[in-house]
């Protein structure tokens, strides 16, 4: 019988472990972050860190943290009680656990669920900032209002997952599967997407300045209100997708392929859209002001309702009839 709550597991961080306890704590240099933090008092009192006091697995240290076999650490998620924890640093590797697994509330700051599979898996209200998932298998897992500021999905399964209100903020899901997945009011400044399938994803009333979509596929993804001042979406593939009132300004969408995409009511003010394909693409009652169609190709594109005057159409292809 273990007991991994949080208080009999873990003790001040500036006292000594008690004899064949493990001791792990989280330290800056495990979140990258040694450059920032070069004072230990200091970097206690900002993260509020403690000394984990479960019993010795091997090397020194408890079976959450030592990167113990997948079956070891299939039985210490099955033995630990659901009570809100401390996981902070924990290292999960090459493990199937049970669908619906649940680690809401846990403090996950630093974790890492490399190739684990998780489906279903419930990280409501958890804190994962700084952790890596990848290859995790996390179909329709739910993360609402976790914190996953800098959390890394390089190659994640990601299918019909659910962000609703997480703070992603400067994370990234390079090449993930993000099919269906959903992000109603997540913070997702500076994310970063790259080669990701976000086909029919959604990001209604998203945070997306400065986030990064390259080579991303987009396909009738929707994007309404959302907040994407300065986003790029270099070479992404996007058609059918919708921006309806949402605040593109300065936004950057190079050679990307926007094809039957709508933009209604959308702020597109300073946006590029250089040797974009806009082929019966959507602008009704859009802010064009400054806007840049260089090289695209608009035919057959609506600009119903749109001021077009200050609207530079240099090198695209045209159909003069279609726009008015
Ligand atoms: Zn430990």
């Amino acid at each position: 019988m273990t007991s991994d709550g949080v208080e009999a597991s873990w003790s001040a961080p500036d006292s000594d472990p008690p004899a064949h306890r493990c001791g792990f704590e989280l330290l800056p240099e495990d979140l990258d972050l040694g450059e920032r933090y070069d004072d230990l008092d200091e970097w206690r009192g900002l993260w509020d860190t403690a000394s984990c006091c479960r019993e010795v697995w091997e090397d020194g240290r408890c079976r959450w943290h030592a990167d113990a076999e997948p079956e070891v650490l299939r039985e210490a998620v099955a033995e630990r009680d659901e009570r809100v924890q401390n996981l902070d640093g924990v290292v999960l590797r090459d493990v199937e656990l049970d669908d619906g697994v649940s680690f809401a509330g846990c403090r996950l700051r630093g974790a890492t669920f490399e190739n684990v599979t998780a489906r279903e898996a419930d990280f409501a209200d958890c804190d994962l900032s700084f952790a890596q998932f990848r290859d995790a298998y996390l179909s329709f897992a739910q993360f609402p209002d976790a914190d996953l500021y800098e959390a890394q999905f390089p190659d994640a399964d990601l299918y019909e997952a659910q962000f609703p209100n997480a703070d992603l903020s400067f994370a990234q899901f390079p090449n993930a599967d993000l099919q269906d997945a959903q992000f109603p009011n997540a913070d997702l400044q500076d994310a970063q997407f790259p080669d990701a399938d976000l086909q029919d994803a959604q990001f209604p009333t998203a945070y997306l300045s400065f986030a990064q979509f390259p080579d991303a596929d987009l396909q009738d993804a929707q994007f309404p209100t959302a907040y994407l001042p300065g986003a790029q979406f270099p070479d992404a593939y996007l058609p059918g997708a919708q921006f309806p009132d949402a605040d593109l300004r300065r936004a950057q969408f190079p050679d990307a392929d926007l094809r039957r995409a709508q933009f209604p009511d959308a702020n597109l003010s300073s946006a590029k859209f250089r040797d974009a394909n806009l082929t019966r693409t959507q602008f009704r009652d859009a802010n064009l002001t400054r806007t840049q169609f260089h090289g695209t190709d608009v035919r057959f594109s609506k600009f119903t309702n749109v001021e077009l005057s200050k609207v530079k159409f240099i090198e695209s292809k045209l159909l003069e009839k279609k726009i008015h």
